[in-house]
């Protein structure tokens, strides 16, 4: 037999232990050939004071293996600790969240019976990049990162998926009608990198009605590629219509990186107790195998655990009278799996992924191209107690300098002055906008001078924002009401 492939393996905390026990026994009946290195995550480790929930030492294994198997942990409650997963996510650059989302009625209850898709979420940028500030009494900010090269390498990857797996659309999800640069750029790359796979339909929805969609009519779906915030939501939704939140898995890929885990939590309330259901990693280990480009023994396990679902052996959480032969333990489920091996599914299609192409690969981002890039204002956030409007148009409207010109003050995004919004819920951030007097070419300094002014005038800025135009292009949005 060939040499084993390395992989990193952790067991997690609360049913961790005994659905990967039940996992990895599966793995070995099934002849995977691979070696497993474990290292500890989660509970203990964040209680050694180690806030990241990992050890440093931990990483170098990770990155010599690529491949992470790994159990559901418990994030303590408070006390500053972080989230393991994007802690892993961020530190190994795992870009892409693969979620399939897949009905498996009648053994598990579901309205929609064909439905059969995949999220790619985006997992780095987003508002998850974590910069969010308090900048007066009254208004937090959390900042939206979205980058070209970011939308390039989800969406590509989506599009690649596709191709590797035999999927015939991908559907893109984003909110372009109102955040129309973030967004935008996303919905635009998409379009882009869609005329490169005139194989594969392609699609664009409007989160919101995407979303309702995704409740209510699943089975239009194939693949769906979306930013992370939504990515977040929508995998829920969707594992939760296909009524497989205890049985789906998911992988985390980079570039050189790869983690492969169950969708689900540590379930504290049932651990120890023997009963939990090992579908959700075990989906997640035979993804794992299909990137590993081990298609047999993945088209193997997944034949005989559909096999074992098929006649009825269920956990508890899957188990009904009248639909279910036998209410099974964790191991008592693997050892019905391990039984099974080399039987094929009758009432399900069989698994067939020596047609898939196994770790999707994805071609380096496209060089950023260079345009022109000109200051032509400046944007200067003042923290002002007041909810008048006025008060604060008056003096900000008179801080000129010889290039720069007052244009606008708007608060919350709503352009509030010169012209007066009787209605308008002011907080006590304001944003007074200026821009270049007669296409006079603008530089920092004059930013300065401008800032200068505000400081003479004691009022408390806590933020600039420079306006840029690229190619003669606005690099801003326009207040609403301008
Ligand atoms: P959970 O998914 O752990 O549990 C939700 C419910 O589903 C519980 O009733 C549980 O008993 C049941 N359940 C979950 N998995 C099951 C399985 N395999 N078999 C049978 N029943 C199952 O969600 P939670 O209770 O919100 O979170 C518990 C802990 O898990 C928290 O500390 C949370 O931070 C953590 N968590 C970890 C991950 C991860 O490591 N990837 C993901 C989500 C939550």
């Amino acid at each position: 037999m060939s040499e084993k492939t390395p992989i990193t393996v952790a067991y997690g905390d609360g049913i961790g232990p005994e659905i990967m026990e039940a996992t990895l026994k599966i793995l070995e009946a099934a002849n995977a050939n691979l070696q497993y290195d474990v290292i500890e995550i989660g509970e203990k480790v964040y209680t050694r004071g180690i806030s990241s929930g990992i050890e440093e030492s931990s990483w170098a294994n990770l990155r010599a293996n690529k491949v992470f198997l790994k159990a559901p942990i418990t994030t303590p409650q408070g006390g500053g600790y972080k989230s393991l997963n994007v802690t892993t996510r961020k530190t190994l650059s795992l870009y892409a969240n693969v979620r399939p989302c897949r009905a498996l009625a009648p053994f598990v209850q579901t309205s929609f019976p064909k439905m059969n898709l995949v999220i790619v979420r985006e997992n780095e940028e987003d508002l998850y990049a974590g910069i969010e500030h308090r900048q007066t009494q009254d208004v937090y900010q959390c900042l939206k990162l979205i980058t070209r090269q970011g939308c390039e390498r989800i969406i590509r990857y989506a599009f690649e998926y596709a191709v590797a797996n035999n999927r015939k659309k991908v559907t893109a999800f984003s909110k372009d009608n109102i955040m129309k640069l973030t967004d935008g750029l996303f919905h635009k790359v998409y379009n882009e990198i869609a005329l490169e796979y005139p194989q594969i339909q392609a699609d664009h929805y409007i989160i919101d009605i995407g979303s309702a969609f995704l409740a209510d009519d699943p089975e239009r779906f194939d693949v769906i590629v979306t930013l992370n915030l939504y990515g977040d939501i929508v995998s829920d939704i969707a594992a939760q219509v296909a009524g497989s939140v205890g049985m789906g898995g998911s992988s985390n890929v980079g570039l050189s990186c790869a983690m492969f885990e169950a969708i689900h939590g540590s379930a504290p309330d049932i651990a120890g107790k023997g009963i939990a259901n090992p579908s959700g990693l075990l989906n997640g280990a035979i993804m794992m195998l299909v990137h590993l480009n081990k298609a047999e023994i993945a088209n193997k396990i997944e034949n005989a655990w559909l096999k074992t679902l098929e006649d009825g052996i269920h956990t508890g959480d899957v188990y009904k009278e009248g639909r279910s032969t036998k209410k099974v333990g964790t191991q008592e489920f693997a050892d019905a799996v391990i039984t099974r091996l080399g039987q094929m599914p009758n009432h399900f299609t069989p698994a067939n992924y020596a047609n898939t192409i196994g770790e999707v690969k994805t071609v380096p981002t496209s060089a950023t191209k260079v345009v022109k890039k000109e200051l032509v204002g400046v944007d200067v956030f003042i923290d002002w107690a007041t909810t008048n409007a006025e008060e604060v148009g008056k003096i900000v409207e008179t801080l000129e300098t010889s290039k720069l010109a007052f244009a606008s003050l708007t608060n919350r995004g709503l352009k509030v002055y010169p012209q007066y919004l009787p209605e308008a819920q002011n907080s006590d951030q304001w944003r007074c906008q200026y821009y270049t007097k007669n296409e006079q070419a603008i530089s920092h300094s004059d930013v300065l001078e401008l800032l200068g002014k505000f400081q003479s005038a004691g009022l408390d800025f806590i933020k600039t924002e420079h306006l840029y135009t690229f190619n003669g292009k606005p690099g801003f949005s326009l207040a609403q009401g301008e």
